[in-house]
């Protein structure tokens, strides 16, 4: 069961979760020419061995353990996870549609910064 990024990594995008992933499967990378196309990160869900390193080294909370543990309202992110495959203009377009349509319906949760919106994903 793959972990899972969701919405206060958009904008944010720090990547410190790349840093500490011992198998590479969070991008785009700032390295890569993906890295100015997308608004946030993502975990690829076959190739993340659920060490649990990003966790703690994301700032804001943007990262949840499983599809399960994943709110409801960040539900639609998990398949822009799921999707994203970097060097694929395809799905990297899906994944930020799935993005752009989760920012769009929820500006109540893209009102609050960052670091705080995490804490706002059970209300
Ligand atoms: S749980 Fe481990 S393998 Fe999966 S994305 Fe996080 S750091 Fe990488
Ligand atoms: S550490 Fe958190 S905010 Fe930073 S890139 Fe990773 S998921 Fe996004």
């Amino acid at each position: 069961m793959p972990f899972i990024i969701t919405d206060p990594c958009i904008d944010t995008k720090d990547t410190a979760c790349v840093d500490v992933c011992p198998v590479d499967c969070i991008h785009p990378r700032k390295d890569e020419p993906e890295f100015e196309q997308t608004r946030m990160l993502y975990i690829h869900p076959e190739e993340c061995i659920d060490c649990g390193a990003c966790v703690p080294a994301c700032p804001v909370a943007a990262i949840y353990d499983s599809v399960d543990s994943t709110p409801a309202s960040q539900k639609d992110l998990i398949d822009a996870n799921f999707i994203y495959r970097n060097g694929d203009p395809a799905t990297i377009a899906q994944a930020e549609a799935i993005v752009k349509a989760h920012a769009d319906s929820n500006p109540d949760l893209m009102a609050i910064p960052g670091p705080e919106r995490a804490a706002a994903h059970n209300r």
